[in-house]
């Protein structure tokens, strides 16, 4: 995996004229296009390990942490999903220190709090431009104090939908289709209030989505999947995928 001087080099160097997009871990992922950067969901702490550190779930790490957030300056917006730790981190927030940070509405108080900003809070079914990027805000069915969201985002020609954590409630799919997604970004823990492989496949089919990508895996012991059943499902369903690991690059050519 690529973490730290190598990543960032990665970053740096990817080319214009493509869509770049790396995994960095959970339900993170950094998105370069044109010059302008992105990052969807950056948990690059410790903080749940350490929280949960001698408890009946103690939050193991399985993937080191790709980079430090503090050297992420240059993301022009931030996203969070919801307000679970995994998706709004104050110790990975406060030292990013977003330039902007879109979020649910309902979520704008604890968001603010975590990472020291004045969020963008956006409604399920609104949409806001923030730094070049529009954001239409998807329902997410997942129990979370505030509400809980996935982001269509418009980058450039592309179209990407990050679901942050859901269920594959009936309707979601066909909303995504009307979208369009080149990327559909989707959990495969199959646990705590989100899809799981098999699941992922069939939305991202359903959506029409050009790519499938499997994320909330591989970053806690006891919350984890292998991603082979979602790769069978995609394969049955004639759904092309990528299995990114951390650090790892996914570049996406003109549509
Ligand atoms: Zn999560």
């Amino acid at each position: 995996m690529l973490a730290d001087d190598d990543f960032l080099r990665d970053v740096e160097e990817a080319p214009a004229g493509a869509l770049h997009l790396w995994w960095v871990g959970q339900s993170g992922f950094l998105v370069k296009v044109e010059g302008h950067y992105l990052l969807f969901d950056p948990y690059l702490s410790d903080s749940l390990t350490a929280k949960y550190e001698g408890t009946e779930i103690p939050h193991v790490r399985m993937t080191r942490r790709v980079v430090d957030p503090v050297r992420l300056d240059f993301v022009d917006v931030v996203t969070s999903s919801h307000g679970h730790t995994d998706h709004l981190d104050a110790e990975t927030l406060r030292p990013l220190r977003p330039r902007a940070l879109v979020c649910p509405i309902g979520v704008r108080e604890l968001a603010a709090e975590r990472a020291g900003v004045d969020p963008h809070g956006v409604g399920v079914d609104e949409r806001i431009d923030v730094a070049g990027f529009r954001f239409m805000a998807v329902h997410a069915d997942h129990e979370s104090e505030g509400g809980a969201v996935g982001f269509v985002v418009d980058c450039g020609p592309w179209t990407l939908y990050h679901s942050g954590d859901t269920t594959a409630y009936a309707g979601l799919g066909e909303r995504l289709r009307s979208f369009a997604p080149d990327v559909a970004i989707l959990p495969i823990n199959g646990n705590l209030g989100n899809m799981d492989g098999r699941d992922a496949a069939r939305v991202a089919k359903k959506a029409q989505a050009e790519l499938a990508v499997p994320c909330h895996f591989e970053m806690f012991e006891f919350n984890t999947a292998s991603p082979d059943e979602f790769v069978a499902e995609c394969a049955t369903l004639c759904q092309p995928y990528r299995v990114l690991r951390a650090g790892e690059r996914l570049t996406l050519t003109p549509p």
